[in-house]
């Protein structure tokens, strides 16, 4: 599952390394692995795993004041996972990106900033797997 939402105001990081670190004990307790991706206000967020672990974390995660105007961007069975490596793994996506940044969201989204809102299943999919550490650190 492939879905994006917005943070409420002043959304800072010790609440996102609360997310994550909630996230890497709850996630690796069911099977999911991921990558969850912040900037400009925005998540986006791949969630990998049986469809009864999805449902039930994005039931919960629905319920989380941390965020609002969730929207599923694509749910649908895969033949494998791409990141096995993270149970679930925080992108920062800084304003100030450097120039390789900005061309992935120009490549991607067409805009010049991170604007996932914009972007197709396959396009945030591509996205986040250019952007994964375990893959791209090098690169970005
Ligand atoms: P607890 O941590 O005990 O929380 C109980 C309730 O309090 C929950 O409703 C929780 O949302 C709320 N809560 C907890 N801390 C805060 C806080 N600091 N401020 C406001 N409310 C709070 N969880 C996962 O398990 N896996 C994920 O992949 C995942 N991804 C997330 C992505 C986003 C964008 C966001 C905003 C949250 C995500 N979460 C994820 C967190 C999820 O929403 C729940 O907070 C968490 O799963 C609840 O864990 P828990 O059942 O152990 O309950």
């Amino acid at each position: 599952m492939i879905y994006i939402s917005r943070a409420v105001p002043g959304l800072g990081y010790q609440d996102l390394r609360d997310i994550m670190s909630k996230s890497e004990v709850n996630n690796s307790h069911v099977g999911l692995t991921g990558l969850l991706c912040f900037g400009n206000g925005l998540f986006l967020q791949i969630l990998e795993g049986s469809r009864l672990a999805i449902s039930q974390t994005y039931h919960r995660i629905l319920q989380d004041p941390r965020h609002h105007s969730a929207e599923i961007i694509v749910f649908e069975p895969v033949l494998h996972r791409e990141f096995v490596q993270w149970s679930m793994k925080l992108v920062q996506i800084d304003e100030n990106s450097p120039e390789k940044m900005r061309r992935l969201y120009w490549k991607y989204s067409g805009e010049v900033d991170f604007a996932p809102q914009t972007m197709t299943p396959a396009q945030c999919l591509q996205f986040m797997l250019e952007i994964d550490p375990a893959r791209s650190l090098a690169k970005v």
